[in-house]
């Protein structure tokens, strides 16, 4: 759906993997930022299924967390969702995925995995990351509150460069998902910190209740 036909030339193609519980204007403008900078035909936002760093609290219904990212991107041509790992069973790991997308799409397309500081700090855990280098370049983003030199760190620490990692300096936006979560259940307004269509899903789906 994204236009990637043409076998003569080149394609970059961004991944934004993320719980998305839900998506925000963090993840939105950073997948523009990086698609801007690294002149992305297009990125792919590819929700968790069972998101398995995040076991200590509840997670919304996978259904869910695929429609409101689907509401988010909807006005932007170059995004797209993924149901990749919605429809795996279990436990999916960033390197799973990667060989499926990099055996889904031709050699013409080069993938582009993104990724916020906090994120990359915990690539040393990432299951198979001496073959994430094959896969795909990887981008690691500013975040408020977490440093990226540490998570520079961490990578260079555990992987020993074994892969290719682009760091870029984004707008500086402290949103988290955590934090809309935290505003829904006080009754809080969210309105603005994701797009419209997603305030109004968690309304009318009865996300996150104060009994949660
Ligand atoms: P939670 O609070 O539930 O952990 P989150 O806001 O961190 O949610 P995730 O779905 O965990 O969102 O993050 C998906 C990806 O987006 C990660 O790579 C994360 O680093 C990145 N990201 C999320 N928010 C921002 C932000 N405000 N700025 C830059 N990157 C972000
Ligand atoms: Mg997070």
């Amino acid at each position: 759906t994204l236009g990637l036909e043409d076998p003569s030339r080149t394609y970059r193609l961004g991944i934004m993997g993320g719980t998305f519980d839900p998506i925000h204007m963090g993840h939105l403008s950073c997948a523009e930022e990086v698609a801007d900078a690294f002149h992305l035909d297009g990125v792919v936002f590819m929700p968790a299924g069972d998101p398995w760093m995040k076991h200590n609290r509840r997670v919304s219904g996978a259904e869910d967390r695929f429609a409101m990212t689907r509401l988010a991107v909807a006005d932007n041509p170059k995004f797209c969702v993924s149901r990749i790992e919605i429809d795996r069973a279990g436990e999916t790991y960033t390197v799973d995925t990667l060989r499926i997308m990099r055996s889904h799409y031709p050699d013409n397309v080069e993938l582009y995995f993104i990724s916020g500081a906090d994120a990359i700090a915990n690539i040393a855990s990432w299951r198979g990351a001496a073959e994430l280098g094959a896969l795909a370049h990887f981008v690691g983003v500013t975040r408020p509150g977490y440093s990226m030199d540490r998570a520079r760190e961490e990578y260079l620490r555990s992987q020993e460069d074994l892969f290719d990692l682009h760091q870029l300096e984004i707008t500086a936006l402290a949103i988290s998902s955590t934090d809309l979560r935290t505003k829904v259940r006080n009754g809080q307004s969210i309105r603005y910190l994701t797009p419209q269509p997603v305030v109004e899903y968690i309304q009318e789906h009865g996300l996150y209740p104060l009994e949660d």
